[in-house]
C-alpha cells in the first residue's frame, strides 16, 4: 500500500450527497433551456422571453414579464428562474462606487460579491465556492474550509445582480454596466472547474443567451492546480488567467499556497506560462505583499528571474498590500520595501503594478465579511 505523501483533501472532488442548488436558466444552454420547458408540459419557444428578461432587461420581477400569460408566468418563472440567493447585507466604501453584498444561498450557505466602480470600467468579483478548500492561511476564506461548489447561476447571478443596480443607476456615477469579472471572491474557481467555465460562457454567449460580455474582460484567479490551467487553454475562451503566486521558492509557497506541495513552483509558473503561449492572453501573477515574510529583495530578484526563465513580456505582476486578517500574524508590507520590491521587478523587465486597496474598510479581503457572520 502507497502512501499518499499530501496530506491536503482531494481538492478536485464535490461533497457528495448534499441537495443541489435550484435549476436556473443560466444553469443551461439555449437548448437545455428550452428542452426543460417542454419536459415541463410548457410552449419551450418561452424560454427565449425569459432569457431576454434576465440577460438582456435584467428584470427579475414577474409582474414585469408583461409578454408572458398572466395565467402561465408563474409556473414559467418558476420553472427557469427560481430564487437562487437572498441578499443579507451591503455594506459601501468609496462614497458608494464599492458595494459588498454578502448572499445567503438556499441552503443557507453564505458567499459574497463586491462591486468596484472605477472611471473607465466596473468590475464585479464574485465567489465561485461557498468557503474554499485550499487553505492558504493568510486567507480569511480559506480558514474556514469548502462547504460546497456554487452552480453556474449561483456564479451568473452575483453578475447579473451587479449588472442590475448598475442599470438601475443606484450606483453613483449614473447608469452603467458591468464590463468586467474576477474570479476573485471565495473559493477556488478552477476546483469547481465545470460550473465556473458554464458561467463564463453565460457571461460571454451574446444576449439574449448570455450577459455578451468580452471574455477578455474575465479573469479567472487560481492557486494554480496545473492540469486545469493546462484545459482552460484548451477551452478557447480568450480568459485572463491570475496565478496567485505569492512567493517564488517551494520553502516558502508551500506554507502560503498549500497545494504547492503537490504542484511546485516550477510546475506551475510552466503552465501558466503555457497558457500564454496558447492563448496568446498574458498571465496576471498575484503576489500578496507579507511584511518580512516574502517581501524581501531577494525574493523579488527570484520571482523576477522565475518569471523570465520562461520567455519575456509574458506576464504582468500584480503586487496585493496584505488585507490583514482578524488574530493572524501576517500584515502588510513597509511602502519602502515594496516600492524596492517594485523597483527591482521592474529592474529585471517584469511589468509591475500595485493593486489599490478598494473596499479595505468593508472587510473587502476575501471572505472576511462571511466570516464575521
Ligand atoms: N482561490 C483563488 C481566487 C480567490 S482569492 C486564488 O487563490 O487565486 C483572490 C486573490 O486574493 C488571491 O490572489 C488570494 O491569494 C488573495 N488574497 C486572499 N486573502 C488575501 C488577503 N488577506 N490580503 C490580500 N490578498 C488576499
Amino acid at each position: 500500500m502507497s502512501v499518499n505523501p499530501n496530506p491536503l483533501p482531494l481538492v478536485f472532488d464535490e461533497p457528495r450527497g448534499r441537495k443541489k442548488p435550484p435549476r436556473h436558466l443560466a444553469d443551461l444552454d439555449e437548448a437545455g433551456r428550452k428542452q426543460l420547458l417542454v419536459d415541463a408540459g410548457l410552449p419551450g419557444f418561452r424560454a427565449k422571453q425569459l432569457s431576454t428578461h434576465y440577460f438582456g432587461r435584467l428584470v427579475n420581477d414577474p409582474a414585469e414579464m408583461t409578454d408572458l400569460p398572466a395565467a402561465q408566468r408563474e409556473e414559467l418563472v418558476g420553472a427557469l428562474l427560481p430564487q437562487l440567493m437572498t441578499p443579507i447585507r451591503t455594506l459601501e466604501a468609496d462614497k458608494g462606487t464599492t458595494r459588498k453584498t454578502l448572499w445567503r444561498l438556499f441552503d443557507g450557505a453564505l458567499v459574497e460579491s463586491v462591486l468596484m466602480r472605477y472611471r473607465d470600467r466596473t468590475t464585479m468579483c464574485v465567489s465561485s465556492q461557498a468557503g474554499c478548500g485550499m487553505a492558504c492561511p493568510f486567507c480569511a476564506t480559506g480558514q474556514g474550509g469548502l462547504q460546497r461548489n456554487m452552480s453556474t447561476a449561483e456564479i451568473v447571478e452575483q453578475v447579473v445582480a451587479g449588472a442590475r443596480v448598475m442599470a438601475r443607476g443606484e450606483v453613483p456615477g449614473g447608469v452603467g454596466r458591468v464590463s468586467n469579472v474576477v474570479f476573485m471572491g471565495m473559493g477556488e474557481p478552477l476546483a469547481n472547474y465545470k460550473a465556473v467555465i458554464g458561467a463564463v460562457r453565460r457571461l460571454t454567449d451574446p444576449a439574449p443567451a448570455g450577459l455578451g460580455m468580452s471574455a477578455r474582460h474575465v479573469t479567472v484567479s487560481t492557486v494554480g492546480l496545473v492540469p486545469r490551467i493546462l484545459q482552460l487553454a484548451d477551452e478557447g475562451i480568450p480568459v485572463t488567467l491570475a496565478l496567485s503566486l505569492h512567493a517564488p521558492d517551494d520553502e516558502l509557497r508551500n506554507e502560503l499556497v498549500p497545494i504547492n506541495t503537490r504542484f511546485s513552483v516550477a510546475e506551475t509558473v510552466d503552465a501558466a506560462h503555457t497558457y500564454f503561449a496558447k492563448t496568446g492572453r498574458r498571465v496576471s501573477i498575484e503576489y500578496a505583499m507579507m511584511r518580512g515574510i516574502n517581501d524581501q529583495a531577494h525574493r523579488a530578484d527570484l520571482l523576477a528571474d522565475v518569471l523570465n526563465e520562461r520567455g519575456r513580456g509574458w506576464v504582468h505582476v500584480n503586487l496585493i498590500p496584505l488585507n490583514p486578517t482578524p488574530g493572524s500574524k501576517w500584515t502588510a508590507s513597509d511602502p519602502e520595501d515594496e516600492r524596492e520590491f517594485v523597483r527591482r521587478l521592474e529592474a529585471k523587465g517584469i511589468s509591475t503594478t500595485v493593486r489599490d486597496t478598494r473596499g479595505s474598510d468593508i472587510d473587502g479581503a476575501c471572505g472576511q465579511l462571511a466570516a464575521v457572520e
